[in-house]
């Protein structure tokens, strides 16, 4: 199983947390959409022979583009590559670009799921991080979309300076009502020279409480879990049949190719990624040049990659698959490291599987990097 990501980098407004690559300039649109197309054709040897089963249009706002420039993009997938017969192809929408509309006419195109961008139902939350969209936007074209898509995921983010776990179970609960089968959720994180980070360093915005986000954390899983919900990835949560293809493969260690500028890709051996800039990337496409830099992953490195994949979801480590892929003497290391952890009660294995406790989940990043292991070349 493969998958092809296709980054689509511009955005209508930029929100004060993201550091995604995106501009908000539409003008290179058309020039873009070309260079993509252009990319699929030219990287098309690298599936030769292996069946693309998701299709994933992620941003920015890949919802800026109309319907008729995904359609171009993904017969540029289907003139290129050998996909399956039902594949999973995600389109990430916000809000505003979902009218009543719009909505139907997706339907006229082979996008089967949608993911939107909600974040929040407050109107101060939505301030706070600068989306685009209003509340009332947001309710309308989640009813709209669900008339239409079965399979739909909602983001949601918790930790927000300034709203209370009461406001965040509301959130939560006014995402259930709608029925979908899928939530994904993100603690608000202030990344560097983003305009939160700017403005909680002037005090204009309080700072994140990390202690709140991990309550948050907590009432979301509890509440999700009681609906229904399986927590299979730290950050997303589905009803049976309804986990992310695309993002599960990520997870499993699958092969995925990565369009657009600052899309990454992996082959199982080497992870690359594309220039982070949309002249160069265009520029580049237009010469036939690949604009990629490829790392040679050591075997050290994909014990690492693996470590902290597994640890965020619900399959787990499998110590069996790290003394068969990595070697005795790294299966010895690992249980010796995960003692300490074992004993805190933040790990345990089960099944010959080391997994995170609920007490260890929201912690799984942090602990997978004392799992890991140094490159020593
Ligand atoms: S819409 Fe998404 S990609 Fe664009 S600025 Fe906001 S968070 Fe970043």
């Amino acid at each position: 199983m493969a998958g092809i990501y296709i980054h689509i980098p511009f955005c209508k407004q930029a929100c004060h947390y993201c550091d995604f690559h995106f501009s908000t300039s539409l003008k290179k649109k058309d020039e873009l959409i070309n260079a993509l197309v252009k990319e699929l054709e030219l990287r098309k040897e690298e599936f030769k022979n292996i069946t693309v089963e998701t299709i994933y249009f992620g941003g920015g706002t890949p919802s800026v583009l109309s319907n008729e420039e995904l359609q171009l993009i993904i017969d540029a997938v289907y003139i290129n590559y050998d996909v399956d017969r039902n594949p999973e192809i995600t389109l990430e929408a916000n809000p505003d670009d979902l009218s009543v509309q719009r909505i139907n006419d997706l339907t006229n195109t082979p996008i089967n799921r949608l993911s939107i961008g909600v974040q929040s139902f407050f109107e101060t939350d939505l301030k706070l991080m600068n989306r685009a969209h209003n509340a009332d936007e947001a309710k309308t074209c989640i009813e709209e979309a669900t008339k239409y898509f079965d399979n739909i995921s909602l983001d949601l983010i918790y930790g927000v300076p300034g709203a209370s776990n009461t406001q965040w179970l509301e959130n939560i609960e006014m995402a259930l009502s709608y029925n979908v089968p899928h939530i994904s959720s993100y603690a608000l994180t202030v990344e560097p020279k983003t305009a939160l980070a700017s403005f909680i360093k002037k005090g204009i915005i309080d700072a994140v409480d990390d202690e709140q986000a991990h309550e948050q954390f907590h009432i979301l899983k509890e509440k999700l879990e009681e609906e229904g919900f399986i927590h299979y990835e730290l950050s997303n949560f589905g009803k049976p049949n309804y986990f992310s293809k695309n993002n599960s493969a990520y997870w499993q260690g699958k092969s995925y190719l990565g369009i657009g500028p600052s899309a990454h890709s992996y082959n199982g051996r080497q992870r690359g990624w594309n220039v982070r800039n949309n002249s160069k990337y265009i520029k580049a496409i237009q010469n036939k040049e690949l604009p990629i830099e490829m790392e040679t992953l050591t075997q050290t490195d994909r014990y690492n990659e693996y470590i902290m994949t597994g640890l965020r979801t619900i399959w787990g480590v499998s110590l069996t698959k790290v003394e068969t892929d990595f070697g005795r003497v790294f299966k010895d290391y690992l249980i010796e490291q995960s003692n300490v952890f074992i004993n805190q009660h933040l790990l345990y294995i089960d099944d010959a599987h080391l997994r995170v406790t609920k007490k260890g989940q929201f912690l799984s990043d942090g602990i997978a990097s004392e799992l890991f292991k140094i490159n020593l070349a």
